[in-house]
Parts: C-alpha cells; structure tokens; sequence
C-alpha cells in the first residue's frame, strides 16, 4: 500500500484531485499528520467517514516501530526503528544549546565505502522514502512529546545518492503546512558527489551544504573514501565554489582528524592553501573508532592544534562535541541492521 507521508504538499493535493477529492482536503490531511501527529486515518476528525474509508484503502502511514531506544550518558539517545520490510535503521537525537538536532539515515546500508565509517560494513540495501525519512522525525517527536529544531542528513547512506527523496523529505519537513523546520536548520553532508551538488546548488534550496573532505590530497582521499577515484578533490573543490557563489551560503567542511594519518601540521596547511578564500567552516571531528576500523583517534593535543592553526589562518574551525560514543551513535558509528 502507498505510504501517505511520501508526498509533498503538491503532490497530495494531485492525488486528491485523482482520487476525485478537492485538493484542500490534502492540505487538511497534510495538517493532520505533520501538526497533528495523528497516526491514523480515524482520527482525522474534520473528514467524512466516506473518506476516511477511502483514504484507508488507499494510503497507509507506516509508522516505525521502535525496536530499541538507548540513551547515552551524554543525553543523546539513539533509535533502532523497524523499517517494516525486514530491515531496520538507526537515528539519533541530540541535545544541543541551540535546541533538539535529529540525525537522520537516508537509505538502508551506504554503497560509498568509506573506510573509517561502520555504515558501509554492511551491504546497500535500498534507499529510504521520503516518508521514511520523515518518519524518523514523526516517531521521535511523539516518543519524546518533543519539537524537533534542526535536522542533519548525517545518518546511515549517501543523501545525494538518494537525491529525489531526500529533497522531497525536506520540503515536507521545510513546508510551513507541515514539520516547518526553516531550511537553515536542515543540512545535508555528502561524500561529494559533485553532479548532485551542482544540481543542489541550482535548486535554490537553502539548507546547509557539507562536504565530508578528511583529506587534502587525491592519494590520501583514495585511501579513505574510494569515491574520491571518481570525484577528485579538485573537481569537489570546484563544485563547492560554484555551490558557493550560486547560493551565498556557506559550506561545511568535515574532517575527521585519525592518528598518524591526516591530522599533522603539513595536512593544516594543505588545508589551508586548499580552502583559501573560501566561504567556509572547517567542522573537525576527532575519530570514532569502529569495529575492525584501521584508524584511530588522534591525541587531543593535535586536534587542537590543527584547529588553532586553521584559525590562525583566517579558516574559522570548530571541534565537533564528540556525543554518544557509549552507545555507538557517533559519527560513522551507525549501521543497518537485519531483524
Ligand atoms: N554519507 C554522508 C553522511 C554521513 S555524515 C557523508 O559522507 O557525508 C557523517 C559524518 O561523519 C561524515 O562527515 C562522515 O565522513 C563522518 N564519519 C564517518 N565515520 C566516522 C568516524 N568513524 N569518526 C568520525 N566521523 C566519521
């Protein structure tokens, strides 16, 4: 059966119109279930009991099922919700000064391979619907009786990979008439696939691009994340400039700092010659270690260090807070998993 959530304003208001319906029923049904939170066709009140029969033929809602909750002794909390196809992912929910932040997976499994990241030990499975991206959000909203405020494409998958769905989530989650979360409370980190950054940059979209750099040289980026073989850095740097001047917006860069291997004083200054005059933010992240991982973390003291010579640079750098590594729902710490 169709999932409800899969369609955005326009969309459900064409297949109202399909279903012989006047569109501003969709936008009732749309209140419903992103205001609301309603889970279930009965009680959407404000619709005859004809079509609320009709709808229920039609559409379901999909709502996960949590199969386990954790919570770190951070306050992160980590979510293992049953996809209701045999598979289940991982989302997380943390706390910060400027509000509640969701991290959301985008697909089931990651076919990009990234070495030091535990979501590509398992195989791709498929993507996520947009209805199950947005559910990620639904389900933790009415578990916590909590309003989300930001939300980070930074779960289990490639979100450029899974382009169409993902842009559809977010103007279901964007939409006013819906989840309303503004567009610069949503970001998107990529790999770097750099035609779908061209195509996000054109969009006119104006969520928050980063790019998951780790390293400021073709040899070393190979070693880490095989779709460097593609998409070289010079060509990424390329795209995020043209993503740039397009959008006005500032780019994220991470970089996850591993021992012995990109976190020395000469990878800061490739850094540096690399995002010279840039509009950008350099996000470090010190590395999580995973299971059979060959990187580890670096010390504090070079991370700090790294930073501090970004800075002195002109390069603004932050350290990303290292929340819920207790319960394996760091970065690159979540994965699929089989029921
Ligand atoms: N596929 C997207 C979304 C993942 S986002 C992307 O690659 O950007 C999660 C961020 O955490 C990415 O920057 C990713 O490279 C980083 N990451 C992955 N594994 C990590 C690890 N073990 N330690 C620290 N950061 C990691």
């Amino acid at each position: 059966m169709k999932n409800i959530k899969d369609y955005n304003l326009n969309e459900l208001k064409e297949e109202f119109i399909k279903l012989g319906e006047k569109p501003y029923r969709a936008e009732q049904v749309f209140t419903w279930l992103y205001i609301a939170q309603v889970t279930s066709f009965d009680d959407m009140t404000n619709l005859s009991l004809d079509l609320r029969e009709k709808l229920k033929k039609e559409y379901d809602f999909h709502n996960f099922k949590i199969i386990k909750k954790q919570e770190s002794k951070d306050g992160t909390k980590k979510y293992l919700f049953d996809v209701l196809d045999g598979n289940a992912i991982e989302t997380v929910l943390m706390e910060y000064h400027h509000g509640k932040t969701l991290c959301v997976s985008s697909q089931v499994g990651c076919k990009m391979g990234c070495k030091f990241c535990a979501s590509t030990g398992i195989n791709f499975s498929r993507n996520l619907t947009s209805g199950e991206i947005v559910e990620q959000l639904l389900a933790v909203q009415r578990d916590e009786n909590i309003k989300i405020n930001n939300v980070v494409f930074m779960g289990i998958g490639e979100p450029l990979d899974n382009y169409e769905n993902v842009i559809n989530a977010i103007e279901i989650i964007n939409n006013q008439k819906g989840i309303n979360i503004g567009a610069r409370h949503i970001s998107i980190s990529t790999s770097g696939l750099i035609p779908k950054i061209y195509e996000l940059a054109d969009s006119n979209l104006q969520c928050t691009l980063s790019i998951s750099l780790h390293a400021t040289n073709n040899n070393k980026r190979n070693s880490m994340m095989p779709i460097n073989t593609k998409y070289p850095i010079e060509d990424l740097i390329k795209a995020c400039k043209y993503y740039i001047k397009k959008t006005n917006r500032r780019i994220s860069f991470e970089y996850a700092l591993a021992k012995e291997n990109n976190d020395n004083l000469e990878d800061a200054k490739e850094l540096v010659k690399l995002l010279k005059g840039m509009l950008c933010h350099v996000n470090l992240i010190p590395i999580n270690k995973i299971e059979n991982g060959i990187y580890s973390k670096s010390t504090n003291e070079n991370i700090m260090k790294f930073r501090d010579y970004l800075n002195s640079k002109g390069i603004t750098a932050t350290i990303r807070r290292e929340l819920g590594s207790d319960i394996d729902a760091a970065c690159g710490q979540l994965r699929r998993k089989n029921l």
